[in-house]
């Protein structure tokens, strides 16, 4: 797409700090830093979301997140590693081209995340697996 900032930055047309890139995927250091070696993950072909995915760009995602998540943990050390991935507005995603956030993560570093469970009853579950099961 001619307007979108993450195509561009694969294109090579925005510079970027790259860390990883092969035939689907290219890897490379967010502006933003919430935390030293916070690292997107995106598509080389854009996609705006995970539902415009094909398999082969899932996988390519996948190897490489976790690739990059092994050489964060050695060369930051962090406690822990949060991964994000927003798919639409109300999931909280601003660049509509498909990436991933590898975040690495300690103790009291502000990063929040809110998580209101509604813990259902049993019967719930079954329903909404099998709406789910229906169409996979
Ligand atoms: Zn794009």
């Amino acid at each position: 797409m001619t307007d979108c900032v993450f195509c561009k930055i694969v294109a090579g047309q925005i510079p970027s700090t790259r860390v990883y890139e092969d035939e689907h995927v290219v890897a490379f250091m967010d502006l933003g830093q919430v935390n030293p070696g916070h690292v997107l993950v995106a598509v080389k072909k854009h996609a705006a979301n995970l539902f415009e995915l094909d398999d082969a760009q899932a996988a390519a995602v996948g190897r490489a997140g976790a690739k990059i998540a092994r050489a964060l943990k050695k060369a930051f050390g962090p406690e822990g590693l949060s991964v994000y991935q927003a798919n639409g507005k109300p999931a909280g995603q601003t660049v509509f081209h498909y990436h991933v956030h590898l975040l690495p993560r300690h103790e009291g570093d502000g990063m929040e995340l809110t998580w209101p469970v509604k813990n259902p009853p049993r019967d719930k579950l079954e329903e909404y697996a099998g709406k789910i099961r229906a169409v996979l």
